[in-house]
C-alpha cells in the first residue's frame, strides 16, 4: 500500500496541470493512468506505421495562455504555430469561403458585399463577450450553498468578484451576452448575415461536439466556447502544436514530473476509497491500493460517480442528478495518412488554404438536415465534415512527401437507433466520410493508404468519453458555469470530503484549455493551506 497527498484519476492534459500546479506548491502527488499512454483526448499516436496524428483532439486555441506561463510549457518543448489560413469553406456549386488574417473581407465580399461589411462588427462582438468568458475561465463559478458559514462568505464575495466582471459589459453587450447564452446560434447568424459559407463557419463551431441542430436553443453558447482562445497572444485564432497536441500533454507531464510528480500509467482505478463520508484512497484495476488526503478526479464525472464510486457512499439526490448527466456529442473521429495532399475543385492544388481547417457542410440548413437525419438513421448520410491537414504545417508527423489529415465528423448518433451496434456500421460510415470528401476533392479516396476510424463507441472504450462526448458532458446551460457539474458543486469539491473535480467535467468545461485543472489545483491549495497553514 501507498500514502501521499494527492492522487489524481487520468493523466488527460486537465489532470497533468492539476497535478503540475500541486506539485509545484510542494505536494506529494501521484497521477494514475488507465492508458499506457499519458495526455488522455490530447495524445500523439502513431495510427499507421510511420504515421504519426492528433488521434483525438486535433487543434489548439483555448489552451490558456496563464497556464503556458506558468507551467512554463515552451520550455517544455511547446512549440504552437498558425495556420497559415484559418478556415476554408468549398461550396458544391465551386464558389468557396477563405478566412484568416488579412484575406477574410476580401474573400466575404465576393461572396455578399453586404456580408462583408457587417463581418467585422459581428467578431467585434463576439470577441467582447468572449473576453468575459477568458476572465471567468480560470477562476471557479459562484457556487450554490446551503445555510449561512465560512463556505457562504466565501461563495458571496466570489459573486461579488463575478459581478464585477459581468458589470465590464455595457448594456448592449450584457443583451448579446443573453443571446449568447440562450439563442440558437442560426437564428443569431440569420438576422446578420445573408450568405451561407459565413453562417456556416460559425456555425461548426455551434454544433461542434454538440449534438444539436444549429437552430436548437444554446447552440450559440457552443458557438462563443470555440471563440475564447487565442494563439500566440492571437485571439481567436487556432494554431498547431507541433508534434501534435501529445506535445501538449507531454509538456505538461514533464513540468509536474519536474516538480517531483509520480504519473502511473497502465494504472486504471477500480475504486474510490470511502471512509466515513470521506474520499481516503484509490484501488487500481491490479489491487493496488494507495490513500490520500485529496483525491481530484479528472475523468468524466458519471464515470467517476456511477462507475468508481460506491452508490451507497453518496447522497441519493447527488447520484439521482449525476445518473442524468447528459453526455453524447456525437462526433466520428479519423484518421487517415495520405500519400498526396487532396486537391478541392473549388480551389485546386496546394495553397494555404490546405492549412486550415476545411469545412465540408455549406449551410446551416445542411448541419440542421444532418442532424435530423443522424436522429432518425444514427448518422447523416450527407455528414458534416471538418478535414485538417497538420503535415502541412509539421513535418514530424509523416515521412517526406506523405501527408496525414483528421476527419472530425459531426451528427452521428452517440448510441445508434433500433439496439444497432457501432461495431457493426463503423467501416460503413469511415466509407462514407470519405466519400464526402472526395465529394469536394476528387482523388482523395485514393490518396488514403491507412486509416484510423473512431465511433462515439471507440471514443468510449479508448478515452473513456462517456457516449463519446468530447467535453465530459454537454455544454447546456443546465450542465454550465455554477451548474457544472451541478448546482451546489462548482466549487470543484464533490459530495465527499477530499475528492475533488480537476476535469472537463468542472467548469470552463471541454477543450484542451487546462483551466479546469488550474482551477481545481487552486481550490486543494486552499484546503490544504486552511487545515495546515
Ligand atoms: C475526437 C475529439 C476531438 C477533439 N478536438 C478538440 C480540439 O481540436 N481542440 C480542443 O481544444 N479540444 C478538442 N477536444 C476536446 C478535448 O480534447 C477534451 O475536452 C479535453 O482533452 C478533456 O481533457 P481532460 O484532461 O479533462 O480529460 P481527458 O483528456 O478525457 O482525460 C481523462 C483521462 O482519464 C483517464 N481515465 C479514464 N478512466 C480512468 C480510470 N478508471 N482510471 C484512471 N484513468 C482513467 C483517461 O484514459 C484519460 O487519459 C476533442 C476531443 C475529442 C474526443
Amino acid at each position: 500500500m501507498n500514502e501521499t497527498d494527492v492522487v489524481i484519476i487520468g493523466a488527460g492534459h486537465n489532470g497533468l496541470t492539476c497535478a503540475a500546479y500541486l506539485a509545484m506548491a510542494g505536494l506529494r502527488v501521484k497521477v494514475v493512468e488507465r492508458r499506457k499512454v499519458a495526455g488522455g483526448a490530447a495524445v500523439t499516436e502513431e495510427f499507421h506505421p510511420g504515421f504519426r496524428n492528433s488521434v483525438a483532439a486535433y487543434t489548439v486555441s483555448l489552451l490558456n495562455p496563464q497556464i503556458i506561463s506558468d507551467l512554463k510549457l515552451s520550455d517544455h518543448g511547446l512549440r504552437i504555430v498558425e495556420r497559415r489560413a484559418q478556415n476554408f469553406l468549398p461550396a458544391p456549386d465551386g464558389s468557396y469561403l477563405l478566412t484568416g488574417e488579412g484575406r477574410t473581407r476580401q474573400s466575404l465580399a465576393k461572396l455578399s458585399e453586404r456580408d462583408a461589411d457587417r463581418i467585422e462588427a459581428f467578431n467585434r462582438e463576439l470577441e467582447e463577450i468572449a473576453d468575459v468568458l477568458r476572465a471567468l475561465v480560470l477562476r471557479a463559478p459562484p457556487n450554490i450553498v446551503e445555510g449561512f458559514g465560512a463556505g457562504a462568505i466565501r461563495e458571496a464575495l466570489n459573486v461579488l468578484g463575478t459581478a464585477g466582471i459581468l458589470r465590464r459589459l455595457s448594456l448592449p453587450q450584457q443583451r448579446s451576452l443573453l443571446d449568447l447564452f440562450t439563442r440558437s446560434a442560426g437564428e443569431m447568424l440569420d438576422d446578420v448575415f445573408e450568405n451561407d459559407l459565413v453562417k456556416a463557419l460559425y456555425g461548426f463551431d455551434a454544433i461542434v461536439g454538440n449534438y444539436a441542430s444549429p437552430y436548437a436553443a444554446g447552440s450559440a453558447y457552443v458557438m462563443l466556447h470555440h471563440a475564447f482562445g487565442e494563439v500566440n497572444g492571437k485571439k481567436g485564432v487556432w494554431g498547431h502544436a507541433i508534434g501534435g497536441m501529445g506535445a501538449i500533454s507531454q509538456a505538461m507531464a514533464s513540468a509536474a514530473a519536474g516538480h517531483g510528480a509520480g504519473i502511473e500509467l497502465d494504472a486504471g482505478v477500480r475504486e474510490v476509497i470511502v471512509e466515513r463520508d470521506r474520499a481516503v484512497g484509490i484501488v487500481l484495476d491490479n489491487g493496488e491500493i494507495i490513500r490520500a488526503r485529496y483525491i481530484a478526479s479528472s475523468v468524466n464525472p458519471k464515470l467517476l460517480y456511477t462507475r468508481l464510486l460506491p452508490a451507497d457512499a453518496l447522497p441519493a439526490a447527488f447520484l439521482d442528478r449525476i445518473r442524468n448527466w447528459r453526455n453524447g456529442s456525437g462526433t466520428f473521429r479519423m484518421n487517415v495518412a495520405l500519400n498526396a495532399l487532396p486537391s478541392f475543385t473549388a480551389l485546386p492544388g496546394d495553397g494555404d488554404h490546405l492549412s486550415a481547417g476545411i469545412i465540408l457542410g455549406p449551410s446551416l440548413a445542411y448541419m440542421d438536415r444532418a442532424w435530423q437525419d443522424a436522429r432518425t438513421h444514427g448518422w447523416s448520410r450527407e455528414p458534416v465534415v471538418e478535414v485538417l491537414i497538420p503535415s502541412t504545417l509539421d513535418d514530424t508527423l509523416c515521412p517526406p512527401g506523405k501527408h496525414v489529415a483528421s476527419l472530425f465528423c459531426q451528427h452521428v448518433a452517440p448510441e445508434l437507433p433500433g439496439g444497432r451496434s457501432w461495431d457493426d456500421h463503423r467501416e460503413e460510415v469511415a466509407d462514407l466520410m470519405v466519400a464526402t470528401v472526395d465529394k469536394y476533392a476528387p482523388g482523395f479516396a485514393a490518396s488514403v493508404v491507412g486509416r484510423q476510424v473512431l465511433s462515439p463507441l471507440d471514443l468510449e472504450r479508448q478515452f473513456g468519453l462517456l457516449g463519446g462526448d468530447i467535453f465530459h458532458g454537454a455544454l447546456s446551460l443546465n450542465q454550465l458555469f455554477s451548474a457544472r457539474p451541478m448546482l451546489g458543486h462548482a466549487d470543484y469539491r464533490g459530495p465527499l470530503r477530499g475528492l475533488y473535480h480537476c476535469g472537463a467535467g468542472a467548469h470552463p468545461g471541454g477543450g484542451v484549455t487546462g483551466a479546469p485543472g488550474h482551477n481545481a489545483a487552486r481550490v486543494i491549495l486552499g484546503d490544504h493551506r486552511a487545515l495546515f497553514g
